[in-house]
């Protein structure tokens, strides 16, 4: 039998010839001996190349899958609901899919959250929450609110209204010009704090600095935008619940909005199923997306108040309405697949079930923490980060130019796992499917190629 699928090589030839891949210099794979991974199947937590090979998705696919790769519950809702209706427009007209998604996220969020605004991707979502909070405060009367107050090391997206409230230099340094300027608050980082600080110690310190941020510019601030419990692309780094109940309260006692962007750690990845519970607080807009659709397809989803929605309430001529349209805002497709992948949250006992595998890796992660260029190991919930330094007592992190993380990443993909380090940082954030056995393969995988990447 003779098989004519296309090799691994020969999908990768074709595929440098013209496509362009983000967050890549395309340097690495055409001289760099980087390999570009042609994926032909998915199957719960692996990846299957056109060779046959298997890798187990340690990131889920940039954070995105919950349920594993193709799960059927949610490849057959797509199905059906691409065999009955695939896309209408969102203006004037409306479907059951988005209306019923709306009203179990209403459900399931925070309370407060009244209001569903849907876009397509996790930057078109920060877009949204940024010009509904300037033109809320516009509608108030308060056209002088034109200003955000961001965190060190944020990270919110690349579209440059999301990019100009992000600080990771990696992202935005080149397209600075371009950018509207925030106002940076010191991020409560627990790994930034002082040698003997608690978490919580951090948080209250860095609110204090907040507090007198805040005294100066809240009478030109919008809103606060920060990703509850953890700054994800700025690095895994972790702070303590603390600051965001902190944060709630200065926001209201100062008169600005708080943006919860929970576009990475949504639907259950810190153990709750959104970060913002675990500080008892609801933000004025919360943006969620990635995990929305289980990882299937793009949509993204804010939500708000009564009051914010009613600050743009009146009739046409008084010209208040809220502006922001995408093409396939509402796509049926993409809301059908969300309100499958709520319905799995319903029918099985999801955040228990991540609670054992958490703790799990945990204790699988526990005995890095005294090896000579670990830094730190953390964890909030099925994300776990091992920081790698060239000088554990100074924490002096090795030259970037030397892309120890790329040499985990390699060995990784040769071992048949994706891991996919930012800079030095070496992280784990599975799909919830990955169970025990998977998740040991795993870290085996990265502590092997860990102690490659320092033998460098
Ligand atoms: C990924 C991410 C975004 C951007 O989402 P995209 O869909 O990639 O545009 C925004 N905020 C956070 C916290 C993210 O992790």
């Amino acid at each position: 039998m003779t098989d004519s699928r296309p090799s691994n090589a020969a999908l990768a030839a074709r595929d440098l010839r013209h496509l362009w891949h983000p967050c890549t210099q395309m340097h690495d794979h055409v001289h760099g001996g980087v390999p570009m991974i042609p994926i032909v199947r998915g199957e719960g937590p692996w990846l299957i190349d056109a060779d046959g090979k298997r890798y187990l998705d340690g990131i889920s696919s940039w954070w995105t899958n919950l349920f594993g790769h193709a799960h059927p519950r949610l490849a057959t809702a797509l199905a059906e609901q691409a065999a009955q209706l695939e896309h209408v427009i969102f203006a004037g007209f409306t479907h059951q899919p988005a209306i019923e998604l709306a009203e179990e996220l209403v459900r399931v969020t925070p309370p407060g959250l009244e209001r569903v605004f849907l876009a397509d991707n996790g930057s078109a979502a920060i877009e949204v929450a940024l010009k509904m909070s300037f033109h809320y405060w516009l509608n108030q009367g308060r056209g002088a609110k034109t200003r955000f107050i961001a965190l060190t090391g944020s990270y919110h997206g690349e579209t440059l209204g999301a990019l100009s409230v992000s600080d990771v230099a990696l992202y935005r340094k080149t397209y600075a010009p371009l950018l509207l300027t925030p106002i940076l608050a010191p991020s409560p980082d627990a790994y930034q704090g002082e040698p003997g600080e608690s978490p919580a110690e951090v948080a209250a310190r860095q609110l204090v600095e907040l507090r007198a941020l805040l005294e100066r510019h809240a009478h030109e601030t919008c809103a606060v935008i920060v990703e509850p419990l953890v700054q994800c692309a700025g690095g895994m780094r972790m702070y303590h619940p603390d600051y965001l109940a902190g944060l709630r309260r200065l926001c209201d006692e100062f008169g600005v909005h708080f943006i919860a962007d929970e576009i990475a750690v949504g639907f259950g990845r810190t153990g709750t199923l959104f970060a913002c519970e675990q500080a008892g607080v609801a933000p004025d807009f919360l943006c969620l997306s990635k995990g929305l659709t289980g990882g299937f397809l793009p949509l993204s989803a804010v939500l708000t108040t009564a009051p914010v929605y009613e600050a743009f309430y009146a009739e046409y001529g008084a010209g208040k309405a809220f502006l922001h349209s995408h093409s396939y805002t509402g796509n049926p497709l993409a809301c059908r697949v969300a309100l499958e992948t709520l319905a799995i949250f319903r029918d099985e006992p999801v955040l228990e079930r991540n609670r054992r595998r958490a703790a799990h890796l945990a204790a699988r992660l526990a005995p890095l923490a005294d090896h000579p260029h670990v830094a730190d190991v953390r964890q909030s919930g099925l994300i776990a980060a091992v920081e790698l330094v060239a000088d554990k007592a100074s924490r002096r992190p090795f030259p970037a130019a030397e892309r120890r993380g790329l040499r985990v990443y390699r060995h990784g993909l040769e071992h048949g796992a994706l891991l996919r380090p930012l800079g030095d940082v070496v992280y784990f954030m599975p799909p919830y499917v990955m169970d025990e056995a998977d998740l040991d393969r795993l870290v085996d995988v990265a502590l092997a190629g860990i102690e490659r990447a320092l033998a460098l």
